[in-house]
């Protein structure tokens, strides 16, 4: 196809794409005693806000400043506002936060937040805590359940119920900050909380607005100011949002590969069914800014018996051939009824040793935090079934 008509196609499949994600909108950011979220407005949308109110622009960006950079979420902390401004901000607006229900710390430091948002539905977020340095990354979720139905994945067992809204995904770093104390925003590369991964519940560019606006929240310089490079985005390989997501958010990409045959990849990955593998491999060739200091990154879950032969190693080598990548070794985490067993430690180091004399480096994902079941969607199934 020429890429002319690639483009032309793909608007019409985004524009599907975006119309469904409507469907499973989030709560409106008005509460019931009127009073609107304001977390999860872009700049403008604040602006826009404060002068209905008869600020100044200014005024915009000084509150932008307490809510992203010191973490305050209560408008009588805003000290550099007026008493009188103060009182009017809260009864127009609330600061929201998702509430925690549970929190588990694993003996290797990583911690499992239990979410709940406004109308109970919950999400789980995990921080974990690099094990050398003094940061880490923080994986949020981007939707309630999801309707992709990977195989080995839990949350794909769980309907979708509904998407999260952008205030509701970057909330979930910004509470996680709030349990570690990380206000104000640390200055420089020193900080405890230092990376987002989007690879939690859900498929991010299934609900794509409210993700954009919450990862353009988090790198915005004057606030939580992440840069891009700290900041995945991890999909099932939804192709025509790629390129949105490229042209628009620069993030880093990791692709969940998990098989390299169509075949298999039908079976493991159904949204393989729609976004074959030529056509996903096609997009990451095309995404913006790949080079040898920013790989995409290919996740390949190890399956004993299913995916982890020499030969597709071989295949794998040959599939990514040419692309600024890495491959990200993943160890199956089982969970309750889950059909398959993780690949034994030894098939793993073959089958890595064959991909890093293919070119490409391919770490193993230690398991983290299996003592607290870390595993897409685990916690939240676990509270549910206590009761
Ligand atoms: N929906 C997105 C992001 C969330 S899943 C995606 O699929 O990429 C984040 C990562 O966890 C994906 O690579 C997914 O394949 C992987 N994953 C899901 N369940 C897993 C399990 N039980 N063991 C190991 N990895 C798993
Ligand atoms: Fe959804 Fe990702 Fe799980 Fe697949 S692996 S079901 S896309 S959350």
């Amino acid at each position: 196809m020429p890429a002319a008509a690639f483009a032309v196609a793909g608007e019409a499949e985004r524009a599907r794409i975006l119309a469904k994600a409507a469907l499973f909108a989030p709560p409106p950011a008005t509460l019931d005693d009127g009073r609107k979220d304001i977390v999860g407005l872009s700049r403008e949308e604040l602006a826009a806000e404060l002068a209905a109110l008869g600020q100044p622009a200014f005024r915009a960006r000084q509150i932008w400043h307490w809510i992203y950079h010191q973490g305050v979420t209560d408008f009588a902390r805003m000290s550099t506002l007026a008493r009188g401004l103060q009182r009017l901000l809260a009864e127009h607006f609330a600061i929201l936060r998702p509430e925690i229900t549970n929190v588990r710390e694993s003996a290797d430091g990583t911690r499992k937040f239990l979410f709940r948002f406004r109308d109970g539905e919950a999400v789980e977020t995990v921080y974990i805590p690099d094990l050398e340095e003094e940061r880490g990354a923080v994986c949020l979720s981007t939707q309630v359940g999801c309707t992709l139905s990977c195989r080995f994945c839990h949350t794909g067992t769980q309907p979708l119920a509904r998407n999260l809204s952008a205030s509701e995904i970057v909330g979930q770093f910004m509470a996680a900050r709030d349990a570690y104390g990380e206000w104000p925003s640390p200055n420089g590369e020193a900080r405890l909380l230092s990376n987002i991964v989007l690879m939690g519940m859900g498929e991010p560019l299934y609900n794509y607005e409210a993700t954009a606006r919450a990862v353009q929240i988090a790198m915005d310089g004057e606030g939580i100011a992440l840069s891009r490079r700290r900041i995945t985005l991890s999909t099932s390989g939804v192709v025509p949002m790629m390129d949105r997501c490229g042209a628009e958010l620069g993030v880093n990409l990791a692709v969940s590969l998990h098989a390299v045959t169509d075949e298999l990849r039908d079976e493991l990955v159904p949204l393989n069914r729609k976004y074959p593998l030529a056509e996903l491999m096609a997009a990451c060739r095309r995404y913006p800014g790949s080079s040898n200091a920013r790989r995409i990154t290919f996740e390949y879950v190890m399956l004993d018996g299913v995916n982890d032969s020499d030969a597709e190693a071989r295949e794998l080598v040959r599939l990514i051939g040419g692309i600024p990548a890495k491959v990200n070794l993943i160890p199956f985490n089982p969970w309750p009824g889950s059909r398959f067993s993780p690949s034994p430690e030894r098939r793993i180091a073959r089958f890595a040793a064959i991909v890093r004399e293919g070119g490409f480096a391919a770490p193993v994902r230690a398991p983290r935090g299996r003592d607290i079941l870390a595993a897409c969607g685990q916690l939240r199934t676990e509270v549910e079934s206590r009761g």
